[in-house]
């Protein structure tokens, strides 16, 4: 393969993740609606006797898919797909026990999750961050 070809399969990829990556959230969409149906509580507030509609699906143990889809290891994007798809690795959260400091720390440091254009839901994020010029 030319160097100019193997550029243009490059782009190539890139583009064809991206539209897989919209596909992908239209699809997460619908099994996150039905799976809110079939779990309409906040399984946070359930633990201590509350009756709060929830809103998210959560992933108790967070399967970071765009980590592992940027680090490009086929056998890390696997486990990261199956653990993001697992319902038993799911929970239903109402937004506020979803966004709260105690939940996220739990888990991680960083917010877990990302917009439908893909930027990351983390304020703290690089992206998110404005560039300042220093240093
Ligand atoms: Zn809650």
């Amino acid at each position: 393969m030319t160097p100019r070809r193997a550029a243009d399969r490059k782009n190539f990829d890139a583009r064809r993740g991206s539209a897989h990556e919209r596909g992908y959230t239209s699809v997460w969409q619908r099994a996150r609606d039905g799976y809110l149906r079939a779990h309409p509580l906040c399984a946070n507030h359930k633990r201590r006797r509350e009756i709060v509609a929830a809103t998210v699906v959560d992933h108790i143990k967070a399967p970071r898919l765009r980590e592992a889809m940027e680090s490009g290891d086929p056998e890390r994007i696997t486990a990261s797909r199956e653990m993001f798809w697992d319902r038993e690795n799911w929970q239903p959260l109402c937004k506020l026990c979803h966004d709260s400091d105690e939940q996220r720390m739990e888990k991680s440091e960083r917010q877990i999750g990302c917009t439908p254009d893909g930027r990351p839901l983390d304020a703290g994020h690089h992206w998110n961050r404005a560039t300042v010029g220093r240093g």
